[in-house]
Parts: C-alpha cells; structure tokens; sequence
C-alpha cells in the first residue's frame, strides 16, 4: 500500500512538528487523551444519557446524550483526519442512519442520482422515500461518466427553481457516487463526476466504504460528503453496527448534525469505543487484506469454475486504469459469477474456512451469493459471489476456496 508522496518524504521528517504523519501512524497516533501525569492513553467511554447544565443549548451542545458523546469525538476526529477534513465527522448508529441523514441533504422535490448497484440498502431506502415524493430518484451505471454527467445536467435544469428555495445544506440535486460499488465493483471516475456535477451546483456524495480513507479520499478529489458504513474496515472486527458522515463545508455538516440530533440516529458510546479500538489497526488490516485479495483474485480469474470476475486490481478488469488513478490499493472486496444460483451456493456451503455470511470487511473472510437477499438488483447475476478477503494466511484462503468450488463445479 503506498500514499501520494510516501516516497518524497524522508522518514526523520516525520518527527519535526509540522511534517504531516503518513495515514499508518495517523490511526495509531490520533485521538489520545493529552498527555499529562496519569493520563489514561487510550479515550475513556462516557455512559451519561444527560450533561448538568443551565445555559442555552443549541445544535452541537452537549447538554443531551442525543446531541453528543464525548466517546464520539475522537472516533469522528480520527476519521475526518484520514478523510483530509478540517471539520470532525459524525458518528451515527448504522452507515444507514448516515446514509438517510446524507439523503435529506436534497431540498424537498429534488433530484437525487444514484448507481443502480449503489450498496442495495441504500438504494431501497432512496427508492422508497422517493415512492413518498421527498424527491425524484434516477438510477445511473456510474461507471459510464458521460451517462451520468447528462443525467445531472437534466435535473438541474429541471430543478433550477429549487436553488433558491433550498435550506442552509440542502441542494437541488445531489450525485451519490458509490465507488467501487456494491457487489458489482464498479469503478466511477471519482474528479470528473464531482468537477463535473459541480459545474451543475450539485452537491456529491461519496460512499467510501469499501476503498476506506487510507486507500481513497474522495473529498481531496473533489466530493462534498463521505459517508461510511463503519460496520466495515473502520471497526473491523464484524462486532458493531455504526455509520459515519464527513463533511467539507460547514453549513452542510451543521444540516447534518441537525438531522443527527432531532432523528436520532445515534450511537452508543460501547459501540464508539470499540470504532476506535478497531481503527487503530486498519492500516494493518487493510495491508493485508488487499495483499491476499490480489493474490486470490489472479488465482480465481485463471480457475476453471469462475464464468467472470471483478476486482480492480486486475490489469485486465475494466476498471483497473481507473481505479489505478484514483486508489492508492484495490480493496479486499471480489466478486465471481459461478453461472448459476445452483453453483454458487454450493461453493459457498462448501467452504470450511470462509464464513457464509452477509457483510464485509472484518478480520475473518466472508462469502456470500448476493442475490440470496431478495432486494438485491436484478441485474446482479444470480451466481455472483461476493468474497470479502480478511487477515488470514492467504495460503489457507486459497486452498479453501479452491476445493470450494471444485465441488461446486463437479
Ligand atoms: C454495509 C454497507 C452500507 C450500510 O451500512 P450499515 O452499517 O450496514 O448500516 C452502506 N454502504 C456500503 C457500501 C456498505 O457495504
């Protein structure tokens, strides 16, 4: 895994005051208590429902265990850090509960324009609100930069009244931009759809779940909004359920908590303290797992049982060149198509180390046929596979997966 400009610095200058720390150290280093006699080294956790007090209390106050936590702060500082954000993120009780608060960002009768295999929850809580009639929903293949910059310029211009109606945060059109995307692992051209929907006033926002900030900052490349499902990489350990939101300008992360504090889409201090505790090591992590996922990808795309593959890492997946500009490694995420529904879920209950289950981004590597849920698109092939490579010994991961799906393919 390298950085943008890993190799220009020297590594004595890390220790001079104003050298920025590379993202690995950046994990481990931020968010500490100060450091004064006895101080603990690690952020205690806060377990108080109310704060005593007798002055104003307004958005951001203390005051009330739904308007903060300080068991939050250094979970939301540590991430807007690694997203390269002045401004702190914000924790909410699932990726979500930060997803919905990112969609009020839409002025009321808005456009909002998403990948048709944006992360399927999403999707269907978008569809739905806009069943309700919150706002227009328009569904795009967000790897296709041309299809998606018309879209956006279709709505403005449809919904230029709403400019100067909208609230403080709110924007006529918002482009969620998911990338790679879930299952499909599609790669979108992260500055040329936001300086391109920019041109148009839209507001972009960015899933960055599956890259996480140490391979992919979409907000340095251009977009307004990151959110994340934390469940993942950030916490790592397949032990919480928790989302978070960074944002770039001021007034839209106040519309933000706003929404965060009247909806109440918290979480719980437990829950943020093992966030913490689990990014500490997602450098590691995250090392390690794509290492392995390359290793095991180049083995699935020459193996006999697998009809087609995507992993971005892949010189010859369409999304390579792409990915390569953007990304500074290819995730952990692959996803197969055995053919059928038939042979995928026999691979998948075939597997002694593999985990079948839902989810990504732990330590243990998990296997899933994706259309087993059944609101996933139906334009995700019935025998897709998606594998969420973990921490193992990559040796152990293959030999596994590869008896898998030789019974799979007898
Ligand atoms: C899992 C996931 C989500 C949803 O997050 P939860 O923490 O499950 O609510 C959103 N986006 C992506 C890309 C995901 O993988």
């Amino acid at each position: 895994m390298s950085h943008p400009g890993d190799s220009a610095q020297p590594a004595a200058a890390a220790h001079t005051a104003a050298a920025p720390l590379r993202p690995e150290t950046v994990v481990v280093e931020t968010a500490r208590p100060p450091r004064t006699d006895d101080a603990p080294v690690n952020p205690p956790i806060m377990v108080s429902s109310t704060y005593v007090g007798t002055g104003a209390v307004a958005d951001g106050a203390r005051a009330y265990g739904r308007y903060s936590n300080p068991t939050w702060d250094p979970f939301e500082e540590a991430l807007a850090r690694l997203e390269g954000c002045e401004l702190p993120g914000l924790l909410y009780g699932s990726g979500l509960a930060a997803i919905a608060s990112a969609l009020e960002l839409t002025a009321p009768g808005g456009t909002v324009i998403m990948p048709e295999h944006t992360y399927q929850g999403a999707l269907l809580g978008a569809q739905e609100t806009a069943e309700k009639g919150r706002f227009d929903l328009v569904t795009v293949d967000i790897a296709d930069t041309e299809a998606v910059l018309a879209a956006v310029a279709r709505a403005a211009e449809e919904k230029a009244g709403l400019r100067h109606t909208a609230r403080p945060g709110e924007h006529a059109v918002v482009l969620w931009v998911e990338s790679p995307t879930n299952p499909m692992l599609e790669v979108a051209d992260l500055p040329a759809l936001a300086s391109g929907a920019h041109a148009h006033g839209a507001l972009v926002i960015a899933d960055n779940t599956f890259a996480t900030p140490l391979l992919q900052r979409p907000l340095e490349v251009g977009a307004d909004v990151v959110v994340h499902s934390v469940t993942k990489y950030l916490a790592g350990h397949s032990d919480v359920v928790l989302g978070a939101a960074v944002a770039k300008d001021s007034g839209v992360r106040d519309a933000l908590l706003h929404d965060r504090s009247i909806r109440g889409g918290i979480a719980g201090p437990f829950e943020a303290w093992l966030a913490l505790r689990g990014l500490r090591t997602l450098a590691l992590r995250v090392e390690r797992a794509c290492e392995s996922a390359q290793v095991v990808a180049e083995r699935l795309a020459d193996h006999p049982a697998v009809r087609a593959i995507r992993y971005p890492g892949l010189s010859a997946d369409i999304g390579h060149e792409r990915a390569k500009a953007q990304m500074s490694g290819f995730g952990a995420i692959i996803s197969i198509d055995l053919g059928s529904a038939e042979a995928a879920e026999a691979a998948v209950e075939a597997c002694r180390l593999w985990t079948p289950a839902t989810s990504l981004g732990g330590v243990e590597s998990l296997i899933e046929r994706r259309r087993r849920h059944t609101a996933e698109p139906l334009t995700v092939p019935e025998g897709l596979i998606r594998l969420s490579v973990g921490i193992e010994h990559v040796e152990d991961l293959w030999a596994d997966l590869d008896r898998a799906l030789g019974v799979a393919g007898a």
